[in-house]
């Protein structure tokens, strides 16, 4: 078998036994590797498109944060009330600045939110 292989065209040609042998190897060789080229292309295709499939995927769900405390909001302003100095929680639970709230309850002593009722306690 080696010795066959290793000697020319023209001494193939001459048994037709050797001839067919020899180009029915060559034809399943040339297939075989065809389609070993072919299995490797169509891997190289899927594991791409897996791993861009994985990208996307993962771009589109990002592991999830813990969101800050929200940060509370005067409602007559729309800006942020700074814990402590500045702002003041009615007994209702909504947080004002002191300004802001002052200036609704002097004409409707009710927290703007809930309508609660609001005391000049309340926001001293
Ligand atoms: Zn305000
Ligand atoms: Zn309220």
């Amino acid at each position: 078998m080696g010795g066959v292989e290793t000697r020319s065209e023209e001494d193939l040609d001459d048994s037709g036994i050797v001839r067919a042998l020899g180009s029915g190897w060559r034809w399943k060789f040339s297939v075989v590797l065809l389609c070993a080229l072919t299995a490797t292309l169509l891997l190289i295709c899927l594991a791409k498109r897996a791993s861009r499939w994985w990208w996307s995927r993962s771009r589109r769900a990002p592991p999830p944060q813990p969101a800050p405390p929200p940060a509370p909001m005067c409602t007559v302003c729309r800006d942020d009330v700074e814990r402590g100095e500045g702002g003041v929680t009615l007994p209702c639970g909504h947080p004002y600045h002191r300004g802001c709230i002052a200036l609704a309850v002097d004409h409707d002593p009710r927290c703007p939110v809930c309508r609660a009722p609001v005391w000049p306690g309340d926001i001293a």
